[in-house]
C-alpha cells in the first residue's frame, strides 16, 4: 500500500496533497499555494474529483499570503462541495476585522466563506488536537494556545529572509553556525502535526520554528523517530536548527520551495544527519553553483547528501507490527 505525498509547484508557496488508503482513498491537502497557484490548487480538486474522491481534510497551517490565498481565491468562485473539512486558525478574532495588513487580512472574509459553504470548520486547532482520516491519524503538535492569541494581537510583520549565502561551503557554514529564531507570529501559530499511518510516521512542520516543534516532540513523541520530516518554512534557516534534525530522527526530508533555499538550512541536515536525503518539488540548486567542490566531494558524490527535484513521494507502507 501507498501513502502519496505529493509537493506541488506552489512557487515559493506550499501546497502538500496526501492521498492514502486501502480500497477507498482519503485525500488531505496541506495548505493551497499563493495567489498564482489558484489554477494549480484548483486542477487538485478536479483531479480529486474525477477520481470519484472527496478533499476529507485541507490543512490551512497559517494564514501566510503563500499558504492561504490559492484557496481564498478558489473558494469565492467555487461551490467547493468536495471539500468536507477544514483546520484553520482564525476564527473569532475581532482584531482580524480592524489590523487590516498583510496576513490578518486574509481571514475574516474567508472564514465567513468556509460558514456560508457548509464545510465543517475546525478553529482553533493547537496542540493535543488529534483526528482519525481513513486508518490514519493526525496529531497536532504545535502551536500552543497562546501563540494563537498573539497571533491576533499582532500586526503582521512579515518578512521573508533575504541575505542568502552560498558560497560558503555546507562544512564552513556548519562549524560558524548560530541558530537565530524568527518571531513572526503568524508563523508561530503555525499547525505542525505529525500524521502516523500504519508503520510510518511523517511531520508536517508548516512554517514552525523548532523550539516550539522540539517542544511539541517531546511531549507527544518522546524519542519517537519520523521517518519523513516537511521542514517548516520552506526550509528558512530561521526554523530550522541541529537540536530539532536530531530529535525529528529522519533521513529524508521535503522542502517546497521555488527559488534558493538558505544553505544554512542544508548544511545543518548534511551535518547532523549521518546520511540525508532532501526531496525538493522544484530544482534551485543545479543552475546555481549552489554545491561548490567541497561540498559535492564531501557530501554528495559520498553519498552522505542526496537532493532531487521530485513532486511526488510515494511511501510504502506496512500494517503495524
Ligand atoms: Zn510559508
Amino acid at each position: 500500500m501507498n501513502l502519496d505525498i505529493k509537493v506541488e509547484k506552489a512557487f515559493n508557496g506550499e501546497c502538500i496533497w496526501l492521498r492514502f488508503g486501502d480500497k477507498k482513498k482519503a485525500n488531505v491537502l496541506i495548505d493551497s499555494g499563493p495567489a498564482r497557484f489558484t489554477i494549480g490548487f484548483k486542477r487538485i480538486i478536479q483531479t480529486i474529483q474525477k477520481l470519484n474522491e472527496e478533499v476529507n481534510l485541507l490543512i490551512l497551517t497559517h494564514i501566510d499570503n503563500d499558504h492561504i490565498l490559492g484557496f481564498k481565491n478558489y473558494i469565492f468562485k467555487n461551490d467547493c462541495k468536495l471539500i468536507k473539512k477544514i483546520w484553520l486558525n482564525g476564527d473569532g478574532i475581532s482584531i482580524y476585522k480592524y489590523n487590516q495588513l498583510l496576513s490578518p487580512r486574509n481571514v475574516g472574509r474567508l472564514v465567513e466563506e468556509i460558514r456560508k459553504k457548509e464545510i465543517t470548520l475546525v478553529t482553533p486547532v493547537c496542540e493535543g488536537y488529534e483526528e482519525k482520516i481513513n486508518g490514519a491519524s493526525l496529531k497536532v503538535i504545535a502551536p500552543k494556545k497562546e501563540a494563537i492569541i498573539n497571533l491576533a494581537k499582532l500586526i503582521d510583520k512579515f518578512n521573508l529572509n533575504t541575505g542568502i549565502q552560498y558560497a560558503k561551503s555546507l562544512k564552513k557554514l556548519y562549524l560558524e553556525d548560530k541558530y537565530e529564531e524568527e518571531n513572526t507570529d503568524t508563523n508561530k501559530a503555525s499547525i505542525c502535526f505529525v500524521l502516523e499511518y500504519m508503520n510510518k510516521k511523517i511531520a508536517f512542520l508548516g512554517d514552525a520554528v523548532a523550539t516550539d516543534v522540539i517542544e511539541g516532540l517531546d511531549k507527544y513523541y518522546n524519542n519517537q523517530k519520523m521517518d519523513i520530516v516537511k521542514i517548516a518554512h520552506h526550509g528558512s534557516k530561521k526554523n530550522t536548527n541541529c537540536d530539532l534534525i536530531k530529535k525529528l530522527g529522519a533521513n529524508e526530508f521535503i522542502i517546497s520551495k521555488q527559488s534558493i533555499v538558505h544553505k544554512e538550512t542544508i548544511a545543518r541536515i548534511a551535518n547532523c544527519c549521518k546520511k540525508s536525503k532532501i526531496y525538493c518539488n522544484y530544482d534551485w540548486w543545479s543552475s546555481k553553483n549552489y554545491f561548490n567542490r567541497t561540498d559535492k566531494s564531501t557530501y554528495i558524490d559520498s553519498g552522505r547528501l542526496s537532493i532531487c527535484e521530485k513532486n511526488l513521494i510515494q511511501i510504502s507502507v506496512e500494517e503495524k507490527i
